[in-house]
């Protein structure tokens, strides 16, 4: 019987975990933290993610799609909130099927790791935490966060699915030539609570993702199952640094979001007591050593949360590995560096896309311009099916390889924001002449 080791029962490592142990691999996880579906305590991660199209179909491989969708709340479209006038929804997609999904991060988890438990091959180690792994004698050093224990186990191959602060990474980078770089960007992120109102209602839209963009800076809501919103402030460093004080903050949030701080009831305590996370975009190559080692996910490819995807995409490598595993019959001297090949290009795609929709979202999703674009793109996908899909819909409901969306999705944004600079109503725009300077452009 073949074997695996899993560091890391996460999303990506709980999801591979169980394609595996499908396929008659004997996979063994080692998790850092205690079993979260009996330990009530957060984390200071975001609770809540926007689930997609390639998360979806890696989730359908295992039957899991519905009981998930179940759990989870559709959002059609960007819900702006200027600092002045009126709100307004930016549809994501053309059609009612064309939404995203609100979807809470430890429940998902749990959902992983139940039906994970149904498999006799798989066996999970909470309170686990790997501490390095000497590729020479293939064995892995852990500590029995519960017992103190430090030990020894023999593991052949080891995947790496310990997020983007990988234990596995850096042992395998004092190990092997990999290249490696993170980069961190000048803005942190804070999360706070818009709870339900009095009689348990959501307090805004529930089907939307909403946008405070305030240029240089922007919050996020999204809507959770028991009515509560998780907002995300997204604001640099330095600035988190001037709100020392609740005069400083409080002026602050009145200043920005005037319309969100009636809704932020808990808004003084959990702006002092919520921590300031980091946003980083990791890269690194080789993601594997021969068929010995290989990094998954955060792992190998950590990006910024902005087009909602480190989870879709994660997912996506699970299930690109299982297709690999089952066309090369579990050779995971053929597997590994294969998965290294096909998914480079394209993790480093969706890094990119990353961090170009954070400058979107925050300075441009408040602009008319904007508004108009997205109409545009809803007309060209209308006028020419099949032909023409946007940027935001090859990644978000297409599953189009992010290398192909990220080149594509250039020529649009280029050449859609410039004739929709030139007008202001979508009647003012000769959408064949747009289609046919899009086919001459790519
Ligand atoms: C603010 C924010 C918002 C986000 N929003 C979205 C979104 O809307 N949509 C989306 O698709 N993605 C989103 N992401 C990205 C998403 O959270 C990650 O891409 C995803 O969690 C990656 O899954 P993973 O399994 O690779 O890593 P993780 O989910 O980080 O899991 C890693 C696991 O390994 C364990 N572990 C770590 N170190 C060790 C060790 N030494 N030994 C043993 N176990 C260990 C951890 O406890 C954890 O369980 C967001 C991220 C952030 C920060």
């Amino acid at each position: 019987m073949r074997e695996v080791t899993l560091v890391g029962g996460g999303l990506s490592g709980a999801l591979l975990a169980l394609m595996l142990a499908r396929r008659g691999v004997k996979v063994t996880v080692y998790e850092r933290r205690a079993d979260q579906r009996a330990d009530q305590i957060e984390e200071g991660r975001s609770i809540n993610l926007a689930l997609s199209a390639r998360g979806i179909h890696a989730l359908q491989i295992v039957g899991l799609n519905a009981e998930v969708l179940s759990h989870a709340i559709p959002m059609r479209g960007r819900y702006i909130h200027p600092v002045n006038g009126a709100c307004s929804l930016i549809p994501y997609g053309r059609t009612p099927d064309e939404v995203i999904h609100s979807v809470g991060r430890r429940g998902l988890n749990a959902q992983l790791l139940d039906a994970l438990a149904r498999e006799k091959n798989a066996t999970v180690h909470f309170q686990h935490r790997c501490t390095g792994y000497n590729l020479r004698t293939r064995t892995l050093a852990l500590h029995d966060e519960e017992s103190g224990r430090e030990f020894t186990v023999e593991s052949p191959v080891v995947i790496g699915t310990d997020g983007a602060a990988s234990a596995v990474r850096d042992a395998l980078m004092h190990s092997m030539r990999m290249n490696y770089s993170q980069e961190y960007l000048e803005h942190g992120y804070k999360e706070l609570t818009i709870p339900p109102s009095h009689d348990g209602a959501f307090r805004i839209e529930p089907f939307a993702l909403h946008i405070w963009p305030r240029g240089g800076y922007m919050m996020i809501a999204l809507p959770n199952l028991d009515r509560s919103f998780t907002c995300t402030l997204f604001l640099p460093h330095s600035e988190f640094g001037q709100l020392a004080t609740r005069e400083a903050a409080s002026g602050f949030f009145q200043k920005a979001f005037p319309d969100a701080v009636p809704l932020l009831t808990e808004l003084e305590g959990e702006f002092f007591r919520n921590p300031t996370g980091g946003l980083v975009t990791v890269r690194c190559s080789p993601w594997h050593l021969d068929g010995r080692a290989l990094l998954l996910g955060d792992a190998a490819h950590a990006i910024v949360p902005f087009f909602g995807q480190g989870m879709n995409c994660a997912f996506e490598d699970c299930e690109v590995l299982l297709s690999l595993f089952d066309q090369y019959g579990g050779n995971w001297d053929e597997v590994f560096p294969r998965f290294f090949e096909v998914r480079k290009p394209n993790t480093d795609a969706i890094a990119q896309l990353a961090l170009d929709n954070f400058v979107e979202m925050r300075d441009t999703s408040g602009d008319p311009h904007f508004a108009l674009k997205r109409q545009l793109e809803h007309k060209l996908e209308e006028r020419f099916p099949g032909k023409f899909a946007s940027k935001y819909a090859m990644v978000s409901f297409r599953r189009v390889p992010y290398l192909e969306s990220l080149e594509r999705g250039r020529v649009q944004d280029r050449v859609l924001m410039d004739v929709c600079s030139r007008a202001s109503t979508l009647a003012e725009i000769d959408v064949d002449a747009v289609f046919a300077r899009l086919r001459a452009a790519t």
